[in-house]
């Protein structure tokens, strides 16, 4: 095995030990808005307003179909957590795929080596 690819191990091994801690996961984003709202002569529509809120909202995508809901104002720390850790998952996976890859490539670039030079070994496929 030669030195990229033990590096390349190395790093697949990391991801996985890192993807092995991840806690619980949400994907979506989180969004804050300022509320007015009915009532006459509230202080929502003053001059400067003083607005409702802030209101949480959770926006996300799950098979193809996008949904969001309200979070409450307690939930926010877990939730935040929660998106934090599935994009450090989106991440770490990326980073997998492509260490993947490259090992591949190496791995099929060198059993073509030991299988002897055909006259156009050396052309990339
Ligand atoms: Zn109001």
């Amino acid at each position: 095995m030669n030195r990229r690819e033990m590096t390349l191990e190395r790093r697949i091994e990391r991801i996985k030990n890192e993807l092995q801690g991840l806690g619980e996961l949400r994907p979506g984003s989180l969004s804050e808005q300022d509320n007015v709202c009915g009532v006459a002569g509230c202080q929502c529509k003053a001059s400067p307003p003083k607005k409702h809120g802030p209101y949480y909202q959770l926006s996300f995508t799950r098979k193809g179909k996008s949904t969001s809901r309200f979070v409450r104002r307690e939930e926010v720390a877990v939730v935040r957590r929660q998106l934090k850790n599935y994009a450090k998952l989106r991440a770490l996976v990326d980073e997998w795929i492509d260490a993947s890859m490259e090992l591949s490539a190496l791995r099929v670039e060198q059993q073509r080596d030991r299988a002897g030079k055909t006259p156009h070994s050396s052309a990339r496929t």
